[in-house]
């Protein structure tokens, strides 16, 4: 059998999508498996369906807008052309998109459609994974563009409206990365999230009617991460684990990063199993001289410590700080790697073993070194204090009561949460059963309401496509006194909190005042005080902030620092709690009160 037409395949995706049963879209993947697939050609099948778990080919560096941009340069078209202001302007809808407003692969295929023609143009899925290959690799955008247009040409608009969902790594199937897996053998998924390795799943596993002997995990192979399920309540958290006995730890905020070591061959993997190599001029030489075990995989978070408040910095900044690391640069900040398990010593992994005695193991193996590499066992006792400067991250809890007051704890030392964990429990890949519960506060009022003003919004997509659905808001230049402020600095971007009523009654309110920020322009109104990150960058801006509407919003206590808008802070999950119709757009805060509110907060 000759290697498989991609054309083949985009017929299985069509049917796929059309059917509605799980049990018939199962059989129609089976049916090409069974005939239009050889087995050679499995993986180059399978990493085309399920391109998020793809580990082989890097990363595209390619989000929808630069695809845009991409996209109208590999067709030749003019940007100032109405195809090229719809697919840069995707979200945003109009006389033409229409129904396909934020849906990118959509318009990309509507544009494509008068472009290409409809004949196929034969490729084998073996060359178009050649091609994407080459698109991963490509350095720059102009790479990257030829290798578009080479698709372009070899393809019809059909067949490219699939390619741009692989490149976006979402094919919207309507079916599930386990269903694909049971279909194509009964042991693919244990094997997937004991290796998460697709091409080793694909070629090992080819024989469907023979089973696979359960494969252990092995150093230098990334796992799929245990997870936790989330509760609502501790009561409700305690009830679960009736009977069990119990240890709490904090909920830390940074990255989850399995460190697997082998003698001087350290890697740091993500959840999404991609090496982070970043990480190793600041850790491995700790991880060498501490971890007194030539082999181990520890499983924790990487975070930033800040030695000079000695607590964990916000989120967000581990890139920047292992970035300095790098360059050798002096920083009160630091990477801090805190392990929370372990799953593998010497030559025998340990993930049937109790937590208990991983915990022991962890203690045995990694000699701590406060503020870079810190283990997380127990370590408070149920009536703990937390004393200044030495919290206690982990304890066992012996009542609900236990519960609630560490949970109170870390909410108020301004921690994510809680994770309860079942101590005689074994570590599972990929796992979300009740072996580890999550506790995070909904949200937490930071202090008393901000009330912001609307400056900008963004267009939604999917059900949201073609209106505004988000908010850009600002805070207040302070004005001299009895004056009212003239300018105001963009802040956050906010999308929850209000019903469809509330939210298009605001937009309602505001679409008179709408400016469209038109590409290829880009000036901001003079009132506005922004940034140049496109993160930033509302589709329509509120022309005059007289007319303009206040929300109170709310968020999780947590401030960060703020590099995406004009404000030196912003929110982390920010919620409008209401809209305040009834307070006039000047009484919008200011950053200095925002500032100093952040300040006593955090008791600086
Ligand atoms: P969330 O957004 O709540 O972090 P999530 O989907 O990323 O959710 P979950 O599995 O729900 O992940 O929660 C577990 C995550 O919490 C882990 O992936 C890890 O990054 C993080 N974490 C922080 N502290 C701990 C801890 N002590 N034990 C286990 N996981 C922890």
């Amino acid at each position: 059998m000759p290697s498989t037409k991609f054309k083949v395949m985009c017929s299985l995706f069509n049917w796929m999508q059309k059917s509605k049963s799980s049990a018939k879209k199962r059989s129609k993947f089976r049916k090409f498996l069974d005939i239009f697939c050889k087995p050679s050609d499995y993986f180059s099948a399978i990493r085309l369906i399920l391109p998020s778990l793809d580990r082989e080919r890097g990363s595209y560096g390619l989000k929808e807008s630069v695809l845009a941009t991409c996209l109208i340069d590999a067709l030749g078209i003019s940007r100032e052309s109405n195809d090229a202001i719809r697919l840069v302007n995707w979200r945003k809808g109009g006389a033409k998109t229409g129904a396909s407003a934020g849906n990118f692969s959509q318009v990309a295929a509507e544009v494509l459609q008068l472009r290409q023609g409809t004949t196929s143009g034969e490729l084998t899925i073996k060359e178009l994974n050649d091609i994407l290959d080459r698109l991963a690799s490509s350095e720059n955008r102009a790479e990257k563009t030829s290798v578009l247009s080479e698709l372009i040409q070899k393809t019809n608009a059909q067949e490219m409206k699939w390619i741009v969902m692989i490149i976006l790594k979402d094919l919207k199937l309507g079916t599930s990365e386990k269903s694909i897996f049971h279909e194509f053998h009964p042991d693919a998924e244990d094997l997937f999230n004991v290796t998460c390795d697709l091409k080793l799943v694909c070629e090992k596993l080819r024989d469907r009617s023979q089973r696979h002997k359960r494969q252990d995990i092995e150093v230098g192979k990334p796992v799929r991460p245990q997870l936790a399920l989330r509760v609502g309540n501790a009561a409700g958290a305690w009830k679960k684990l009736h009977g069990k006995e119990v240890v709490v730890e904090c909920k830390f905020d940074g990255d989850r990063i399995q460190i697997h070591k082998n003698g001087e061959d350290i890697h740091f993997f993500s959840r999404n199993f991609l090496d982070h190599p970043e990480y190793g001029h600041a850790m491995s030489k700790i991880i060498k001289k501490n971890v007194v075990t030539d082999r181990c995989i520890l499983d924790g978070e990487m975070l930033v410590w800040d030695t000079s408040t000695n607590r964990f910095a916000e989120f967000g900044s581990n890139q920047e700080i292992a970035k300095a690391a790098k360059e050798g640069l002096e920083n009160d900040r630091q990477l801090c790697y805190v392990a929370f398990d372990i799953l593998y010593v010497g030559d025998t992994s340990v993930i049937h073993q109790s937590l208990k005695e991983r915990h022991e193991l962890l203690q045995k193996v990694v000699k701590p070194i406060k503020g870079c590499l810190e283990i997380l066992v127990p370590n408070g006792s149920p009536n703990f204090h937390r004393p200044s400067g030495e919290p206690c991250w982990s304890l066992i809890a012996y009542s609900v009561d236990d519960v609630e007051r560490f949970f109170k704890e870390t909410i108020d030392n301004r921690d994510e949460g809680i994770v309860l964990k079942d101590l005689a429990s074994k570590w599972e890949p990929s796992d979300r059963s009740i072996k580890w519960l999550k506790l995070k506060p909904e949200y937490i009022r930071a202090g008393s309401d901000l009330d912001v003003l609307i400056i900008g919004g963004y267009y939604g997509s999917g059900r949201h496509g073609g209106e505004v659905a988000q908010f850009l808001v600002g805070l207040a230049e302070r004005p001299t006194t009895n004056a009212y402020p003239r300018r105001f600095i963009s802040f956050c971007r906010v999308g929850t909190g209000l019903s469809d009523e509330e939210l298009d009654a605001v937009v309602t309110k505001l679409k008179p005042y709408f400016r469209k920020y038109e590409y290829p322009k880009k000036a901001a109104p003079s009132f506005y005080q922004v940034t140049n990150n496109s993160k930033e960058r509302p589709d329509v801006w509120i022309d005059s902030p007289e007319k303009s509407i206040i929300l109170s919003i709310n968020s999780d206590i947590r401030t960060i620092r703020s590099e995406v808008f004009a404000a030196p802070y912003s929110l982390r999950f920010p919620r409008i709690d209401r809209v305040r119709y009834d307070k006039p757009w000047h009484e919008c805060l200011d950053v200095q009160s925002f500032i100093e509110l952040v300040h006593s907060s955090n008791g600086t």
